[in-house]
């Protein structure tokens, strides 16, 4: 299973709500998350941000894969029950 729950993530330098789209100054944003489950900073050069195409929910998951370690954050959660076309294995 993941780890978002013990990440922080943050937007514009300020923790934010994982869950929630933001309105910036440059256009709707998602925060992001600021370490990976192992500690590692998930700066602009050290982080892989990807959209998962789900067909469990029907919508995607952004992922952000740290580039130290290969481990995966991703939002919504992936679960038993996603189906992801073969693209991104279960976690
Ligand atoms: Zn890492
Ligand atoms: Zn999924």
């Amino acid at each position: 299973m993941s780890d978002n729950r013990e990440s922080v993530w943050m937007l514009d330098g300020r923790v934010a709500d994982l869950a929630r789209l933001y309105r910036t100054r440059h256009g709707w944003a998602h925060p992001s998350p600021q370490a990976c489950p192992a500690g590692h900073r998930l700066g602009p050069d050290q982080v892989i941000v990807s959209a998962i195409p789900c067909g469990h929910l029907l919508t995607h998951h952004r992922s952000y894969t740290c580039r130290t370690c290969g481990r995966v954050v991703a939002w919504p959660p992936i679960t038993q029950a996603c189906n992801h076309f073969g693209g991104l294995r279960n976690l």
